[in-house]
């Protein structure tokens, strides 16, 4: 352990050495961290409104949910497995905080919808139980915008949502803003997120924090309320690359409860992060240091740089890596980069509708307290009081253009752009190509952390947050962000790396080389507000 560092700012790693070798109790890491939660989160995690407390708005939010006595009673678990001789895993005694999307038994899992306020999930998703046979102790269920359709976590049916940690009247980033704040805060070591079109990264982004969007297929989804099944990654958020390496190695592999988790070997990701970066091929696209967007008022489609504080970032990253022995390939072309966000525009809608079906009061979720004259009375008002304005919203668009009239126009031409965008990857990391990249260097999001309530409101504008991240949901590749450095306002920049399908371990061997590259850069020993107040 770094010694001048308290318990619940740690790494991963090195609380789970000390736990293994009995130097720190599980328990006291627990304690820690729940002390750390009291200290910068605010009122007690919940689900009601409360008091309209003027305290709120310096506060994080970043927990719904707290399990304290189960997590305080697994460390006790941990111990007495320590004391015993036995390893508790390579994660002992690390806090995990759970987006509340996931099933967890026993705790309330609610997707931050009125719709499942009050269910209490039968099973634990398979990520989050093979973290924790793996020794990490979930402490509670942290915020996101409601079924995780947002870029703010401000769409959360429970407020007050959660605040950046860096300046609390900036949003966290969305949806997974729960984790990558209660991260950024040390209110969990790690946290498991979700990644539908850049739900991770953009957060861990926004926080200064490493968010990593594994391959499709690479984790189990089983247990996650799903979003967009085709495009929806659960993967870790951490404050090193080390601890994202260990996280994904205790979440990835086939599940037989999910078809579409890959029967890959998982390799082990922590012995190659030293291996450095020499030799590998890191390219720059000039498609990732633009953006084209409509305008707000007018809808005209602008072309637009990018805030010049964001590509220095990047290509200071670029810049460190080749002074390490990477070969930065600049020009390389993704043509139909512009098009991801139309495109996702359109099928996560659809699939986003479809999901949404089986809330209709009946199984589970929310049932309405009218008088109700039949069943489909009953779906209607059911629905109509449990969902918020973005699941109605998504509901209408998506059953618009996959209707009979309209899907040639919209949903089956998405789909065949997916395959272009899809390509242009194929193409880039083809290791036969003309480009034969090992990882595509790009920034993370268009802006830093926007203020609380700037883009609320306006659907099209918060969609493109996630404008530089959404492509590598549509080609299924890993990606992974990291933090790059702090804009004149002292927000956080987010790096982004791109890599071929299932390589996930040269992602984090390049951002592992990049944390070491600036272990000793002033911007690294800058601390969250939150923390120094
Ligand atoms: N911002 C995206 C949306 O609103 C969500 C992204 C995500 O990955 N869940 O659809």
């Amino acid at each position: 352990m770094t010694l001048s560092l308290p318990l619940p700012d740690q790494p991963a790693h090195a609380i789970a050495e000390s736990v293994r070798t009995g130097a720190v109790s599980a328990r006291a890491v627990v304690e820690a961290t729940l002390a750390r939660i009291d200290a910068v989160d605010g009122r007690r995690p919940s689900t009601s409104p409360g008091p309209d407390d003027p305290e709120n708005s310096r506060r994080v939010h970043a927990y719904i949910s707290l399990q304290a006595e189960q997590a305080l009673e697994r460390a006790d678990a941990i111990d007495a497995q320590v004391a015993r001789g036995e390893d508790p895993g390579p994660l002992a005694g690390v806090p995990l905080s759970v987006k509340d999307i996931f099933c967890v038994a026993g705790t309330p899992s609610t997707a931050a919808s009125r719709m499942l306020e009050h269910f209490v999930a039968p099973y634990t998703a398979t990520p989050i139980a093979r973290l924790q046979a793996a020794g990490a102790i979930a402490i509670g269920k942290v915020n996101l915008d409601e079924y995780a359709y947002g870029s703010s976590t401000e769409s959360s049916a429970f407020q007050p949502a959660t605040r950046n940690p860096w300046n609390a009247n900036c949003v966290p980033g969305g949806s997974s803003g729960g984790s990558a704040a209660s991260v950024a805060a040390g209110e969990a070591t790690l946290s498991v997120g979700t990644d539908t079109a850049g739900s991770i990264r953009q957060p861990a982004a926004f926080c200064g924090v490493v968010g990593l969007k594994p391959t499709y297929g690479r984790v189990s989804r089983y247990g996650l309320i799903a979003f967009g099944s085709s495009l929806d990654c659960p993967g870790p958020v951490t404050r090193t690359a080390r601890d994202a390496a260990l996280a994904l190695q205790a979440m990835a592999g086939a599940d037989p409860h999910d078809s579409t988790a890959a029967a890959l070997p998982v390799p082990d990701y922590s012995r190659g992060l030293d291996q450095g970066v020499r030799g590998l091929r890191i390219g720059l696209s000039p498609d990732y240091f633009r953006i084209r967007y409509p305008d707000p008022t007018t809808g005209e489609i602008r072309d637009t740089e990018l805030p010049p504080e964001i590509v220095a970032a990047t290509r200071a990253a670029a810049e460190a890596l080749a002074r390490a022995g990477a070969e930065i390939v600049e020009d390389v072309p993704l043509p139909n980069t512009s098009f991801g966000i139309p495109v996702y525009f359109v099928i996560s809608r659809v699939e986003a509708a479809s999901n949404l079906h089986r809330f209709d009061g009946v199984k589970y979720g929310h049932r309405t307290q009218q008088t109700i004259r039949d069943l489909r009375d009953m779906y209607r008002k059911s629905r109509g009081e449990g969902f918020g304005r973005q699941p109605k919203l998504r509901i209408l668009m998506g059953m618009y253009v996959s209707g009979a009239q309209y899907a040639s126009q919209y949903y089956q031409r998405a789909l065949r752009v997916r395959t272009l965008i899809r390509r242009d990857f194929e193409s880039v990391f083809d290791p036969q190509g003309a480009y034969r990249l090992n990882a595509l260097l790009t920034p993370t999001t268009p802006t830093t952390a926007f203020e609380i309530g700037a883009v609320y409101g306006n659907s099209v504008l918060m969609q493109y947050a996630d404008l530089l991240a959404v492509n590598a949901n549509h080609a299924g590749i890993p990606a992974l962000s990291m933090p790059g450095g702090f804009d004149a306002g002292g927000l956080p920049i987010g790096v982004q790396l791109f890599g071929a399908d299932w390589d996930e371990a040269t992602l984090l061997r390049i951002a592992h080389t990049f944390e070491t590259l600036t272990a000793d850069a002033a911007w690294r020993s800058r601390r969250p507000l939150a923390l120094t107040q």
